[in-house]
């Protein structure tokens, strides 16, 4: 059996075999050298070949293409990201215009793409129904986040609230309150995307070296066991891995999601469930919990995850034991008609926290060092745009895109993002913050437990919440 197929649910069903590509196998001299075959480092790669086929590009992947979290995530391909609001609220309206039609813009753009390069991911553009409130505590919250929305300056055809009847016709969840809508979104098979891309780009002439794992980034090198790169571009694009590499930790803290599959469901089991169209969901908690429908008829529910002490990343999950099994009741709770449904695979990643819980684009001239990431759950769109921006930046291109406040350039400018505390620091913080959202959430979820206590529990856990900003 290919030792990559267990990767995740999506891994299994790609239709070829899967193999690593060639490593490097000497030292060689690029233009530019990108760290990790995900959606960063593809994406940078296939607009930079766009925009000036004469770049020479190596892609250094330590396993595959698609191995890290773009080869196992949910699949939610966003016209939005983390910390959007933050970052152009205090921006001149135009360009806060052009922040979210650039946002907004990212489902169709890579659409159009996937067709020019006959990528087959199964992209459906079927929306989002997100925050579904399921305990009136939660409802409050959600009418709020939809309230500094349209503070925001969205309207009704970017977000519009589904109350019980409108939020049924689309999904029938245990008891919900209501949830926001928004076109923004499309589901994908993630794996396929990002394999796909990997096609793409070596088509328009990248060469991506596997089983090439780099240790070190000097000036204007990366170095790795099979030879040195000399680049005068290096790309990390290694999200919750950065840390791999010396010296590349720090700005991102490396955190696990964790994730289901269930067998194809029957016509009879979707009719009670919903999801007719293929909206990606999610529910109101804090500890979210999301899904799709996929291609070929499953629920693929993911919740919850973890953080390793020592900022580790984590690639071992296995179906087996209780992390799925605390996966499957949790599916339950939401569509307990899927109760005598087999869950056939569960597996997780390791996805990248920024300090500020925002995603960035860091570009520093001087040593010729460009990265992306900070993404948290929401990179399968981002990285597109931040790859297109990336590669704009490399290429001394001033546009839109290098423009926007996420774009920090200039002389050495990761001094600008705020580091992640040593440990013990991240793990306790992690710690605080799970017990915390634990218990609002246990106590939403009881008709006995006192009002007052849901409030303690809910001031608490927004303390947290705005701490994490
Ligand atoms: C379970 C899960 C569910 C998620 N769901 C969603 C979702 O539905 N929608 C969404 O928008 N986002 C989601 N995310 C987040 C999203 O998947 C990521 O933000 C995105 O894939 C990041 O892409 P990347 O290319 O930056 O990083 P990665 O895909 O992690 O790529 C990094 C690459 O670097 C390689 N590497 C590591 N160390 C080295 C080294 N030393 N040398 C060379 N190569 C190395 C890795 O093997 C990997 O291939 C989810 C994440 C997880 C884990």
């Amino acid at each position: 059996m290919n030792q990559y197929r267990g990767t995740s649910f999506w891994f299994d069903t790609l239709d070829e075999d899967i193999q690593a590509r060639a490593p490097l196998s000497g030292p060689i001299d690029v233009d530019v050298a990108i760290i990790g075959a995900g959606y960063t480092g593809l994406w940078t790669a296939y607009y930079l070949k766009v925009l000036s086929p004469t770049t020479s590009i190596a892609i250094l992947e330590a396993q595959t293409a698609g191995f890290g979290a773009s080869g196992r995530n949910g699949g939610w391909l966003k016209g939005s990201m983390a910390g959007e609001d933050t970052y152009l609220a205090g921006q001149p309206a135009e360009r806060r215009e052009i922040g979210y039609a650039l946002l907004h813009g990212i489902v169709d753009h890579v659409r159009d793409i996937l067709i020019d390069e006959d990528i087959q991911c199964g992209f459906h553009k079927g929306g989002v129904l997100f925050a579904a409130a399921r305990y009136p505590e939660q409802l409050a919250l959600v009418r709020q986040h939809l309230e500094r929305l349209r503070e925001a300056g969205h309207g009704e055809d970017d977000y519009r609230w589904l109350d019980v009847q409108a939020l049924d016709q689309q999904v029938r969840m245990h008891q919900p309150y209501g949830a926001i809508y928004s076109p923004h979104c499309a589901v994908v098979n993630p794996a396929e995307l990002v394999r796909g891309l990997a096609r793409a780009v070596e088509r328009r002439g990248a060469t991506i070296y596997e089983n090439t794992r780099v240790d070190d980034i000097q000036d204007r090198v990366v170095v790795t066991g099979q030879g040195r790169v000399r680049a005068q571009w290096i790309v990390p694009a290694l999200e919750g891995y950065a840390g791999s590499v010396r010296g590349g930790g720090g700005l991102v803290l490396p955190v696990q999601s964790q994730i289901i599959a269930t067998e194809p469901l029957s016509a009879a089991q979707w009719d009670e469930v919903g999801l007719a169209n293929r909206p990606a969901f999610s529910d109101g908690g804090r500890l979210i919990t999301y899904g799709q429908r996929s291609a070929d008829g499953r629920l693929i529910f993911g919740a919850r995850g973890g953080y390793r002490f020592g900022v580790k990343p984590r690639n071992d999950f296995t179906l087996e034991g209780p992390e799925s099994e605390l996966r499957k009741k949790l599916m339950l709770e939401l569509f307990p008609a899927l109760s005598g449904v087999r869950v056939t695979h569960g597996w997780g990643g390791t996805m990248g926290m920024a300090r500020r819980f925002v995603p960035h684009v860091v570009c520093d001239t001087r040593s010729g060092l460009a990265t992306a990431g900070g993404y948290g759950g929401g990179g399968v769109g981002a990285a597109n745009l931040f790859g297109r921006t990336l590669a704009d930046l490399i290429l001394g291109h001033g546009t839109a895109l290098t423009q926007m406040p996420w774009v920090i350039q200039g002389s050495n400018p990761r001094r600008a993002l705020r580091r992640w505390e040593p440990e013990p620091f991240p793990w306790l913080a992690y710690r605080a913050i799970q017990a915390a959202y634990n218990w609002e959430e246990s106590l939403c979820s009881s008709a006995t437990a006192a009002p007052w206590m849901k409030g303690l529990a809910g001031r608490i856990s927004g303390v947290f919440a705005r701490l994490m900003t």
